[in-house]
């Protein structure tokens, strides 16, 4: 089935909650324009990361993610049938699936280098593009939030080729970042030995080696600014800020509070901890992302910034398989059908009450959140969901 017959387009009648709609983005290779102050709502995607299974996360009985399930996905648009499309060279992993959420596409990526063959950088225009290309928006805006032992999600900020690029990046907020930041300072304050000096030389050229473009660009200031609160609270040694998925809750709450972002993506990936065996790794870290919603939701519901202004999009980057006899349960790289079926739950003002009861595509993430934002994703091959929208 194509994706296209999930998914009706975005009627151009549509009643629109927005009267920033209007704006569009044309040509994309176009240059900017600029000057365009956003009004619209902030949109939080929430990845529901790592690869989660239908039956562990919105199964009403079995749920791990009981918050998720019957709380938030009461309040908007609950779709159980998002699908991954089966074309060819498809897989269902963890970058392709946020790159396919991102850009509204499918395979619309390649390696970032060659030696690293696990790096994929997007070769379309991702969401923080084209939304920051549409409307003035500066970059501690639109931020993405990364976990900390993914090197590979560092270059989703902005994609390759001689599209919109890095002049409309997402700042990007991951541990990784952080030490790309306390080494920079640690180096240039005075009093280190030359041991000391040596060291933290050498630790900042292997966190530089992760991602060939190196630290370009460096923050903006506002990000400066944020790293310079998160060391003064954390410190420098690195074991007092929370780990894993609860480290992203803390970077996205913190941001929310002091960066006020307008576009957040964040990341969450513990469930595909799953892949070393332990099935129980895989139900905990689902009910860590499902506390992480928690502190988000109750963060926006109560800060007048976000609150009745404020979507969240939650859907996960890929699903699992579902095969019971596999030595190691719960995998996601054999193209099963399981693999391919995710859920997407979408609530806010402007956004509908309802169970979408029909299959809809990966691909109308991104058109929908356009939408809602008052721009168009001009490259995406799906369309906004139809119903979504009061
Ligand atoms: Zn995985």
């Amino acid at each position: 089935m194509h994706r296209r017959a999930f998914t009706v387009g975005l009627a151009a009648g549509l009643a629109c909650p927005l009267p920033a709609l209007a704006q569009t983005v044309g040509n994309p290779t176009a240059p900017t324009k600029a000057g365009t102050t956003y009004r619209g709502p902030n949109v939080i995607l929430v990845r529901f990361g790592g690869g989660v299974r239908r039956a562990e996360t919105i199964d009403a009985a079995a749920t791990w993610a009981p918050y998720l399930r019957h709380s938030l996905a009461p309040r908007g648009t609950f779709i159980p049938d998002l699908r991954i499309d089966r074309l060819e060279g498809v897989s269902t992993s963890h970058a392709e699936g946020t790159l396919n959420l991102l850009t509204g596409r499918y395979r619309a990526y390649r390696p970032a280098a060659e030696v690293l063959s696990d790096r994929l950088e997007p070769t379309e225009p991702t969401l923080f593009e084209y939304l920051r290309r549409a409307f003035d928006i500066p970059s501690h805006e639109v931020l993405l939030v990364n976990g900390e032992d993914r090197p590979q999600e560092e270059y989703f900020t902005f994609g390759a080729g001689d599209h919109f690029g890095i002049d409309y990046r997402s700042e990007m907020l991951s541990l990784h970042r952080f030490k790309l930041y306390r080494t920079r300072m640690q180096l240039a304050e005075s009093g280190l030995t030359d041991a000391a000096r040596l060291a933290l030389a050498e630790e900042r050229a292997r966190l530089l080696a992760i991602d060939p473009r190196g630290a370009t660009p460096e923050p903006s200031p506002e990000v400066e600014r944020f790293w310079a609160r998160w060391r003064q609270g954390f410190g420098d040694d690195g074991m007092r800020n929370p780990r894993g998925d609860r480290l992203l809750t803390e970077l996205a709450t913190r941001a929310m509070t002091e960066l006020k972002p307008r576009f957040m993506m964040v990341n969450y990936q513990d469930p595909d901890y799953v892949h070393w065996g332990n099935p129980s790794h895989y139900t905990r870290a689902i009910a860590v992302i499902d506390e992480g919603l928690q502190r988000l939701v109750s963060l926006a519901d109560a800060d007048p910034f976000y609150r009745d202004n404020t979507i969240f999009v939650i859907t996960p980057d890929c699903g699992r398989d579902a095969n019971p006899l596999a030595e190691v349960p719960f995998q996601h790289h054999f193209n099963s059908r399981s693999a391919h079926e995710v859920w997407a739950v979408i609530f806010g003002p402007g956004i509908a009450k309802g169970v979408v009861d029909r299959p809809v595509d990966q691909s109308a993430i991104a058109p929908t959140i356009a939408a809602a934002m008052g721009f168009t994703v001009t490259r995406a091959e799906g369309d906004a969901i139809e119903g979504a929208f009061l």
